[in-house]
């Protein structure tokens, strides 16, 4: 009887592991294979632009968890953000539209007397489809962890569709270890069911302020940045720390050793899972909102503003279950918007007519694309006062045109990104035409994809105001 038992046994998982071969191999043929009880692990960190990621050639070794992850999954080497700004940008990441059609950023309302008022922040509408919504019809639990003010269901509108939207906290922050408290104690409870966990980290946020466990290493001193030190003193967020150029290279490596910190916290959080293990079947997705300017271009600390690559370029890994395809690394340019497309279609759930992204799995699985990689970026530069309109940006292989519509209180500016990939001297002049096709796609761009409509003007209430002031946001 024993015997008989056994050989059952054997027959059947012989069996299964035919039937799984199977479905491996079908899979290379064919995108639309389903892993049907594969968990998507979204992780977003604050303000860390890539190239102070080690996988990105960062020389300083902060990130031995991303760079990790980097090799045990794929990396794009060239990913846009579409906003330099927290909700935005987060917004266009969980709904793969541009900023101008979930016009989840600062808007302009009309007052009764029709003259155009500024606004704050509006927050994303239920015409709008997020990726929680999407997997949640999908049979998914969904849950969200996010560490940041800006992104709270009040400000930000972004816990549509989540089961789950941990946003309870004092201040400005909670710190990557006091939220990984939290998810993992979800975890516990939660590991054995189908999810879709979407972790938020705002450490590498200003002000930098790692805690003491962080080794200091002292050749920070060593970076040279000779620049005028008179815009830092006038600036209430930094004259009180930055008085030579010394502290300015300190805040550098401050914004490092928040980096470390989360890299390390990134880590415990992948040990659970693992110890739980549920990691080969866990899609994990590795991005960031937005970069951060560390002086370059006169924004200090800060972003925001600006459309530079500081503060655009970001980090996107992606680890497939069981590794798969893993160390390849992707040079076309990719956006945020291309997230949702293409983990939706790896795990063959249709995408839907809404997104302006598209999958990246073509790129993944060595395959010609429709399209030559472009991207679109705006900032809410409204915040700064500083411009009557937004800046936008559009970009192909190249060529990155940041275009002003404005004129008069900004200019337009075009860079040659391959060759002058921090943006040190614009090219508009010499090369007009190039300027003028950018913006005519530019331009094009955003009539094809008319901004939704919104209802009610929903300026903030005093307390957000003030809230919203104490930040320095306004
Ligand atoms: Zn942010």
């Amino acid at each position: 009887m024993k015997k008989k038992i056994i050989v059952v046994f054997f027959i059947i998982a012989l069996c299964c592991s035919i039937i799984f071969l199977k479905d491996r191999s079908t899979f290379k043929e064919n995108t639309n294979h389903s892993f049907g009880n594969t968990n998507v692990l979204l992780i977003t960190i604050d303000t860390l632009r890539s190239d102070h990621i080690g996988a990105y050639g960062y020389n300083r070794n902060i990130t031995p968890t991303i760079d990790k992850l980097a090799k045990e999954g794929i990396r794009f080497k060239h990913a846009i953000a579409q906003a330099p700004y927290t909700a935005p940008s987060h917004a266009s990441i969980l709904t793969s539209t541009y900023p101008f059609v979930h016009n989840t950023r600062n808007m302009f309302f009309q007052d009764s007397s029709g003259k155009k008022i500024e606004g704050v922040n509006y927050p994303l509408t239920h015409t709008n489809l997020t990726l929680a919504e999407i997997l949640k019809e999908e049979g998914y639990d969904t849950s969200a962890f996010v560490s940041g003010w800006t992104l709270t269901a009040k400000f930000s509108g972004l816990h549509q569709g989540f089961d789950v939207y941990e946003d309870n906290f004092d201040g400005e922050e909670r710190k990557a270890d006091k939220t990984n408290v939290l998810v993992k104690q979800w975890l516990e409870k939660n590991y054995r069911k189908k999810f879709f966990l979407w972790i938020h980290y705002f450490d590498p946020h200003f002000p930098y302020s790692p805690p003491e466990s962080i080794k200091i290493d002292s050749s920070f001193s060593e970076v040279k940045f000779d620049i005028d030190l008179m815009p830092l003193k006038k600036n209430p967020y930094l004259r009180d720390v930055i008085n030579s150029h010394e502290d300015i290279a300190k805040q550098v490596h401050l914004y490092d050793m928040e980096i470390k910190f989360v890299d390390q916290q990134i880590g415990k959080l992948l040990d659970v899972i693992k110890e739980y293990n549920i990691i080969d079947n866990t899609l994990i997705i590795l991005t960031a909102d937005h970069g951060e300017s560390l002086t370059e271009h006169k924004e200090y600390f800060d972003h925001g503003t600006y459309l530079y690559d500081v503060c655009l370029k970001i980090p996107l890994i992606i680890k497939f279950p069981n590794n798969q395809w893993q160390g390849k690394v992707v040079d076309s340019m990719v956006q945020s918007i291309d997230i949702v497309p293409t983990l939706l279609d790896f795990l063959n759930i249709p995408l839907r007519r809404e997104f302006q992204g598209v999958s990246l799995m073509p790129m993944v699985l060595n395959k010609e694309t429709a399209n030559a990689p472009y991207a679109y970026s705006e900032s809410d530069a409204v915040l700064s006062k500083r411009f009557g309109e937004r800046l936008r940006t559009y970009r192909v292989k190249d060529w990155k045109l940041i275009y002003a519509s404005d004129g008069v209180l900004a200019e337009s500016e075009l860079y040659n990104t391959t060759e002058d990939p921090y943006e040190t001297k614009n090219l508009i002049d010499e090369n007009k035409e190039i300027a003028e096709r950018l913006k005519e796609k530019l331009l094009l761009t955003i009539k094809n994809h008319p901004e939704k409509k919104i209802e009610g003007t929903n300026l903030p209430d005093e307390e957000t105001k003030e809230k919203l002031k104490s930040l320095g946001y306004l």
